[in-house]
């Protein structure tokens, strides 16, 4: 019989996986998607969070313990809990040479609209080398893995983990690591958490996933359906503005349109919605994919002028250019008169101050409904380009709610042996909100935690056993 049974294939999983063989126990993971799509939303990334109390290799100046609870405080309006995010803050600032020993390296943050050089670790060759690095270590260390192997149900006693089934095959285990991502991949779920709206429209049908498509919140609905105690909201997740061109699945990180915050987005009534200067946009551009599902066809358009240009990272594909704003109005379909009174109105409304994307600044406007507090410039200067965007899920935030030691509860009791790690517990530190490379660091932390616990509980009790 296995010690640990880890289910799922990304980052959560293959840190427990790790962790749970350094331990001495002999470990199966079992990955839904096939080897080349291994790696879930994971081999999508690019970076994590962490603190660190001075220049830390390729991380400059110190970001404490403290600013980072804050950062997090903040993001999620006081939905988190916080001696869990406490935890995942502190692993933060410990897990990087831990990764290294595992072959990722990492690299100093790029420039452009993302202000991370302080905050973020960059895993060179992005999350698919990082992933590689893992599974290369895991199967060095004699970790078995098996891919295409999606688990449909498990099998529990009294709260304890029992077997795992896949594709018919019964799979026993004295503990079992739960690491297999949120419900973004299943739109009839999406569906059904976002209902229709007042105007009558399904607004998940308008949604596109940004990362993988194994992510169905198969396991996730059977632990609800079990009786597994419960956390977060179903219509909660990380969602980003994305270009609307991107494909239904696996767009990844080349389909983000970051320019919001150096222009305007309109609606497709050609109205402004949101304070697109509201604050620095790592701390920001998760909450743009939900502002544009609220809005009618879940479309809107990210307008920009020729000084917005190299000031951002470019999406992979040109947005619509033109050499004037009406142009532009017609090219992008909206209602010309209404897209100029809204130009003219932000633009009459921007205040003189000194431009500076990387601070809070003082440009702003004044008299204008919504207000953009920060980066607020007339938008004047031709050429003149849009971008359609749609709504990307990035990952849901219910999940199984969890506690120090990354045990599933049941009724308020944990569980001795299932354990849970990444998006399928997200939500007991993202209540709602987001900001750059947590996700990332919640499931180091949380993956490194689950592996080590289950470890520990499958050799005392092989040991038990052997005593028998
Ligand atoms: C485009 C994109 C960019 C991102 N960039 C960043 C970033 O830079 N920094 C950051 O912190 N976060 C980022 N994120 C979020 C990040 O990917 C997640 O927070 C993190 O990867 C979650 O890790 P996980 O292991 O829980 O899930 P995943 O990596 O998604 O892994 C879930 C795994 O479970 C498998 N699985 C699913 N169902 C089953 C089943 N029934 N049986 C067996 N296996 C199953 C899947 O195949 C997959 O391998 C990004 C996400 C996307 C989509």
């Amino acid at each position: 019989m296995w010690d640990v049974l880890v289910i799922g294939g990304g980052n959560a999983a293959l840190c427990a996986a790790l962790m749970a063989r350094e331990a001495g126990a002999s470990v199966l993971v079992l990955e839904a998607a096939p080897r080349e799509w291994r790696g879930g939303n994971s081999a999508h990334t690019r970076n994590l969070r962490c603190m660190h109390d001075a220049p830390q290799d390729v991380l400059v100046e110190a970001y404490s313990e403290e600013e980072f609870w804050q950062d997090l405080l903040k993001v999620t309006g006081g939905q988190t809990d916080e001696a869990l995010a406490r935890l995942v803050i502190r692993e933060s600032g410990t897990c990087r040479p831990w990764m290294r020993r595992h072959g990722v390296h990492f690299q100093p943050s790029l420039s452009g609209a993302l202000h991370t050089a302080r905050t973020n670790a960059f895993f060179m060759g992005g999350g698919k080398a990082l992933m590689n690095a893992y599974y290369r270590s895991a199967e060095r260390l004699g970790v078995q893995v098996r891919y295409e192997a999606p688990v449909d149900r498990i099998e529990m006693q009294q709260g304890q983990f029992v077997a795992a089934y896949c594709k018919g095959e019964r799979i026993a285990a004295r503990t079992c690591v739960l690491a297999s991502g949120g419900f973004e991949s299943n739109r009839d779920w999406l569906r059904e958490a976002w209902g229709q709206n007042e105007r009558g429209e399904w607004p998940a049908d308008n949604f596109l996933v940004r990362g993988t498509r194994y992510n169905q919140g198969t396991l996730l609905r059977h632990l609800l359906v079990q009786g597994a105690d419960a956390i977060g909201d179903p219509t909660q997740a990380h969602m980003v503005a994305i270009d609307a061109r991107a494909p239904l699945y696996d767009g990844g990180i080349c389909t983000r349109i970051d320019c919001v915050s150096l222009g305007v987005v309109v609606n497709r009534e050609a109205q402004r919605f949101y304070d697109e200067g509201e604050d620095f946009w790592p701390k920001r551009y998760a909450i743009w994919g939900r502002l544009v599902a609220q809005q009618p066809g879940q479309l809107a358009y990210s307008i920009i002028d020729a000084k917005a240009v190299g000031r951002f990272m470019p999406p992979v594909f040109r947005g619509v250019e033109a050499s004037s704003l009406p142009e532009l109005a017609r090219s992008l379909n909206l209602d010309e008169s209404t897209f100029m009174e809204t130009l003219s109105a932000y633009n009459a409304a921007c205040q003189p101050g000194s431009f500076d994307h990387t601070a809070l600044d003082d440009c702003r406007t004044e008299g204008l409904l919504p207000a953009k507090t920060h980066w607020a410039r007339p938008i004047d200067t031709a050429p003149f380009y849009g971008y359609a965007l749609k709504p990307g899920v990035t990952f849901t935030y219910l999940g199984l709610k969890t506690d120090a030691t990354a045990a599933v509860r049941f009724g308020g009791a944990p569980s001795a042996n299932l354990f849970v790690a990444g998006e399928m517990m997200a939500g007991n530190v993202l209540g709602k909100g987001y900001t750059a490379g947590v996700g990332m660091s919640i499931g180091t932390a949380f993956g490194r935690i689950a592996g080590v616990q289950a470890a520990q509980v499958a050799m005392k009790s092989g040991a038990n056993h052997a005593a028998d």
